[in-house]
């Protein structure tokens, strides 16, 4: 027999062969040893996951507190029920007492119970009653876990300053937008190991704690807030007016004490429309304009809308023209009911009549419109423009509120003659009344910048500062001899001028009214307003009123001007600002004071009794028949007939 032996050519295939082989088996151990080496720990985790049912601990959010400690936003423990369909040993039991328990849809629930999946969510926000109920059942496959839930102790209070949050528990407006990152904490795990088909593998859960959130302090007074809310409400009912504004800050740093927008909404039902006549109509919209009334009620007028602020911006016409010695309290000023301007005649608010001779002194008092067109005139627009930026109307106020608008205004080479005269007494410009508010707190806090602000610092669960907030402010914008002027010359609006409504015997206040037309203008809408400050020769507090469209009389002193006298009456001895009268003054019925009662605990209509017997009004806010709080408190002496409400 002849063996066939190979041919070379057969040989050389073979060799080949091999070599290839060899290749593609190093190859793939180098591969093997790479994956070992350098993937194995991600590997290693996948499998982790895919035989883990991950459940999330939401940490619990940081509570929003007022300046004395009392929470404006808190978290309470809720839970959420999930169920392990592996460990479940009678489907249609376990539906049937989680839909009885939970108040839902057996159907449904026995739908999520009979998936086959590692773990599967029945419902969150479940309160103590039921949790306890289930967690006591101890039924396999269902897992109670704790939650947090959002809630706003004080409903309606500060609601588009406060804001609230989504499902998820993020910031959705408001504080706890812009503060979300500080309130949120971070989320915790509950790992429970599992075979890869799902089944227990015997060990133990694994928990994976939440961190919690820290608690945001704040400026805002809920008391003052309370107060305020109640007050900008009845001046809004009392005069049908479209919208109103209360804000209370400290000219001295920026600090805002109150905030209080009126319409506002309940923050627990923030997606509940606080308008009945459109409540009828609401199913019929579309989702766009569902949303568009949303948006509405959710704006904080006083940094989200700019307005044509009126005669409150003469101070800052005084300012620059103080500033830049075109004028002196003394300056002698003559009103002929109109000033000429180019070819264009612009009216004194008081034409045809008009002011005649008058210092500029007076010219303030009188709010009239010529004086302080002719300041304007003497600047220039250039130097006029100077003043507007280095009080920021070009730009944010910096408060921290997200949303904020910025000034709207003519660039300067576009501001001729006739925008420069309108623009000195607060028209052709654009601003939010917390532009007002910064500018007017400069003019009189003895020329230094603030930052408007809420937020003071963080704290932790324990109750330790963590941080505490610095705002740019402290520097010099103009000189303290233009603001002490500036106090001098407002305190005399209020005791002899166009702001005498507001005068309050005892205090001195310094403010300006004004009586703005809404654009576009001939349809007779107005908004009245009042800017006040105390005490005039050293202001520890300024006040905004604002009435948006008020029916029949629109003019500022007459319309804001009570309302900030009300403020103003409660505000100060509150802050404990005492008053101080003069030898008329204390002549005077209206200041003789009482003491206030405890009305505490009361039933609410003996409470009322009480009141009115000691010379008071009193009010009732809330929905109980028993007196939880009051303002003012117990044992303060305020002044015959002033105004005690009674919350309950
Ligand atoms: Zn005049």
């Amino acid at each position: 027999m002849v063996l066939n032996r190979p041919t070379v050519d057969i040989k050389k295939k073979l060799v080949f062969g091999l070599i290839l082989l060899t290749a593609l088996l190093i190859m793939l151990v180098v591969r093997i040893g790479y994956i070992q080496v350098n993937m194995g720990d991600t590997l290693i985790e996948r499998a982790y996951e895919q035989q883990t049912r991950d459940r999330l601990i939401s940490p619990k959010r940081g509570s929003i507190l007022d300046r004395n400690g009392a929470e404006l936003a808190s978290a309470e423990t809720v839970w959420s029920v999930s169920v392990i369909h592996v460990r479940i040993d009678d489907e249609e039991k376990t539906a049937r007492f989680l839909a009885d328990t939970l108040e839902l849809d057996y159907d449904e629930v026995y739908e999520k119970v009979s998936r086959k999946v590692a773990l599967n969510r029945i419902k969150t926000k479940v309160e103590r009653e039921a949790a306890m109920k289930i967690i006591e059942a101890d039924l396999p496959g269902v897992v109670v876990d704790e939650d947090v839930k959002r809630i706003y102790p004080y409903n309606n209070l500060a609601s588009q300053v406060i804001g609230f949050v989504g499902r998820d528990n993020q910031g959705i407006i408001g504080l706890e937008a812009k503060y979300d990152s500080f309130l949120k904490g971070k989320e915790g795990k509950i790992l429970s190991q599992t075979d890869v088909k799902g089944y227990d593998v015997g060990k133990p859960d694994v928990r994976q704690p939440p961190t919690d959130g820290y608690d945001l302090l704040t400026s805002i007074d809920c008391t003052l807030q309370q107060y305020s809310g109640q007050v900008i409400k009845c001046a809004v009912e009392a005069k049908s007016a479209k919208r109103g504004l209360i804000v209370i800050m400290n000219p001295q740093n920026g600090e805002i004490y109150a905030m209080a927008n009126y319409p506002d909404f309940n923050l627990n039902e923030p997606f509940k429309i606080n308008d009945d006549e459109l409540l009828k109509i609401w199913a019929d919209l579309s989702s766009e304009e569902r949303n568009e009334y949303l948006n509405r009620m959710w704006r904080n007028s006083a940094i989200n809308d700019t307005y044509e602020p009126g005669s409150t911006f003469k101070i800052i016409t005084s300012v620059a023209g103080l500033e830049e010695g075109v004028v002196t309290e003394d300056s002698p000023f003559f009103c002929k009911g109109y000033h000429t301007v180019g070819d264009r005649m612009i009216k004194c608010w008081r034409y045809p009549r008009t002011h005649g001779a008058q210092t500029f002194k007076e010219g303030v008092q009188n709010s009239c419109n010529p004086v302080f067109m002719m300041i304007a005139e003497r600047l220039g627009a250039e130097k006029y423009y100077e003043y507007l930026y280095k009080f920021g109307f070009n730009k944010k106020t910096g408060i921290d509120l997200s949303g904020e608008a910025s000034g709207i205004m003519y660039p300067v080479d576009k501001a001729g003659p006739v925008e420069l005269a309108t623009m000195s007494f607060g028209q052709s410009i654009a601003i939010t009344p917390m532009h007002l508010l910064k500018a007017a707190a400069i003019a009189v806090n003895g020329g230094r910048n603030i930052t408007p602000h809420f937020g003071i610092g963080l704290q932790d669960s324990d109750g330790n500062r963590v941080e505490t907030f610095e705002y740019d402010g402290g520097q010099q914008v103009i000189s303290e001899k233009t603001s002490e002027t500036m106090r001098e010359i407002l305190e005399s609006v209020v005791a002899e001028g166009t702001g005498n409504k507001t005068y309050i015997p005892g205090y001195r206040i310094g403010g300006k009214t004004a009586t703005s037309e809404k654009l576009p203008r001939k349809r007779g809408k107005y908004i009245a307003s009042f800017l006040a400050f105390a005490p005039a020769d050293d202001p520890q507090v300024m006040a905004l009123v604002l009435i948006d469209e008020p029916s029949g009389t629109y003019y500022g002193g007459s319309v804001a001007g009570p309302v900030m006298k009300t403020l103003m009456s409660n505000v100060l001895p509150y802050l404990g600002i005492e008053p101080r009268y003069t030898e008329e003054e204390l002549e005077l019925e209206e200041i003789k004071e009482t003491e206030v009662p405890d009305f505490t605990g009361m039933n609410i209509n003996e409470a009322k009794s009480l009141a009115v017997k000691n010379d008071f009004s009193a009010e009732k806010s809330g929905e109980g028949d028993t007196v939880k709080d009051q303002f003012p408190k117990n044992g303060e002496k305020i002044r015959k007939h002033s105004k005690i409400i009674l919350y309950t």
